[in-house]
């Protein structure tokens, strides 16, 4: 084989998110780097994910907002509303952060390649769109997740997943969204927001599983109450076009009409290709390239950081997990990540914010726990008139008083976990709370005004 082309430091695979911070830290520490990137730089995260989805988020929410202003004396004219407009403007967006990621890798002296890259060896990677081998002391596999749309049912052609969804050329009149997923109960809530109707199907028996079942229970109530019609112990089983439209049926027999039709039903690590077995990089049982608490995986010099990990898929902790690479292998700070209690939130209308163990999780793991929950119609609601409802919940270890949960579904309830977020990480207890003083009037004053648990668990004393 003939020598390499060029020699780094490190050669990163993948400019996203965990891609991206790692290469400009490690260049920060004098390392000679090289990204390559297939597609777009960002990732998925500026380019087809959180931020693309959050400008649709917030179109989706002025509709109501329109209709809301009514009961505080407004009369706002019957409100058009654009779809071509909302893509042009977001993909501006889109364009204008992605040269500023590039003009940043730039800024840091990093090389960026425009190519799908591919290992050739432990410390050689083949640049595809030139053919060109770069000899890398270290490698950084960061490539990310792709959406997977599941077993090839009748009609799979017809599908879209969110990366269709972001560029549709017009509104679909009514959409039929698969998944119960936090991708899945957006969409479904940003297409129900700017007026579509909305069926959701989940085969599970209730929707974003793994959260707390208060808040999963209190999302699909506010999500019927706005006309989404949620189905759920149910999959597509067959698309079938008809016409320009699809009738989708369902596995318990029901048949829907849509326009569009999407499966956000999982996002498996994007390991295919990437001539990792070759190389003998090692997976987990999960699918995600398995790695330790450092990202180094079980080939010496290769790292893997991101959503191709499969350890929690949200950018923060990418990008968490790219620095803490560079600082350990560049810059002599051996750093692991800590992946408890992640703030996160979902951006539903009305939205999710949620912190540490579920109740459920609480009651497995400690035992003896108190949960204090509130539900109650927000302040605007009484003169907007609209029926919705926020929910508040604590879980708290009844033994050390520690506030192990924290779980919001209402207006600004992303923003609040970050904050709570903080407390809840320094080890808060319920007597911190009760001792902060409210913030009056606001929803989040109820976090620090809930004195009686709603109810106590304790656990059965040994025969
Ligand atoms: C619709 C949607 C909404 C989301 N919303 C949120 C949210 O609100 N909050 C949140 O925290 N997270 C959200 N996420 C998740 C978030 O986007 C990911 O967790 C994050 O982008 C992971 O970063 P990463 O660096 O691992 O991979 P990515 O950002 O996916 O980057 C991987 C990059 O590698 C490139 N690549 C892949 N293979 C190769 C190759 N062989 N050669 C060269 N380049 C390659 C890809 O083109 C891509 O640019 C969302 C995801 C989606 C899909």
């Amino acid at each position: 084989m003939s020598a390499p082309d060029r020699r780094v430091d490190l050669f990163v695979i993948g400019a996203g998110s965990g891609g991206v911070r790692a290469a400009r830290i490690a260049a920060g520490y004098g390392a000679r780097v090289m990204v390559a990137e297939e597609y777009r730089v960002g990732g998925t995260c500026v380019i087809r994910g959180c931020v693309p989805k959050k400008l649709l988020v917030y179109a989706s929410r002025f509709g109501h907002e329109f209709e809301d202003a009514a009961g505080f004396g407004w009369s706002v004219a019957a409100p058009a509303f654009d779809w071509a407009s909302l893509i042009a403007n977001k993909d501006r967006e889109i364009a204008r952060l992605e040269a500023a990621y590039t003009a940043t890798l730039g800024k840091a002296g990093v090389d960026l390649v425009k190519s799908r890259a591919v290992l050739e060896d432990a410390h050689t990677v083949r640049l595809e769109a030139t053919g060109e081998r770069v000899r890398a002391e270290h490698v950084l596999i960061a490539t990310g997740a792709v959406p997977h749309l599941g077993p090839a049912i009748p009609g799979i052609e017809h599908v879209i997943s969110s990366n269709e969804a972001l560029h549709l050329e017009a509104l679909p009149t009514r959409v039929l969204v698969q998944g119960g997923g936090y991708i899945a109960v957006e969409f479904a809530s940003i297409f129900a927001g700017l007026g579509s109707q909305v069926t959701l199907v989940y085969r599970g028996e209730n929707i974003l599983r793994g959260f707390d079942d208060d808040v999963r229970q209190h999302v699909r109530e506010e999500f019927e109450k706005r006309g989404v019609q949620v189905i759920t112990g149910n999959t597509v089983a067959a698309v079938e076009p008809s016409g320009r439209h699809y009738t989708a049926h369902l596995s318990g027999g029901l048949q829907v009409a849509a326009d569009t039709v999407m499966f956000a039903i999982g996002r498996p690590p994007n390991v295919r290709g990437l001539g990792l077995e070759t190389v003998g990089v090692r997976l987990a049982t999960n699918g995600g390239i398995a790695v330790d608490d450092y990202s180094a995986t079980s080939v010496p010099g290769i790292w893997a950081v991101g959503d191709v990990t499969n350890r929690v898929n949200l950018t923060p902790v990418a990008i968490r997990e790219g620095h803490a690479f560079a600082d350990t292998v560049f810059g002599g700070k051996p750093t692991k990540v800590d992946h408890a209690s992640i703030p996160t939130a979902v951006f539903t209308e009305p939205e999710v914010g949620v912190i540490g163990l579920t109740e459920a999780q609480a009651r497995d793991q400690i035992g003896d726990v108190d949960i204090y929950r509130t539900r109650f119609r927000p302040m605007k609601a009484t003169l907007s008139g609209r029926d919705t409802a926020v929910l508040l919940k604590l879980v708290v270890d009844a033994a050390t008083d520690r506030v192990v949960g924290c779980h919001i579904v209402g207006e600004g309830a992303g923003e609040m976990i970050q904050l709570v977020g903080i407390a809840v990480r320094m080890g808060a207890t319920k007597a911190d709370f009760d001792a902060t003083m409210a913030v009056h009037p606001t929803a989040a004053e109820e976090l620090v005004t809930m004195r009686q648990p709603t109810v106590r668990h304790r656990r059965e004393a040994a025969e």
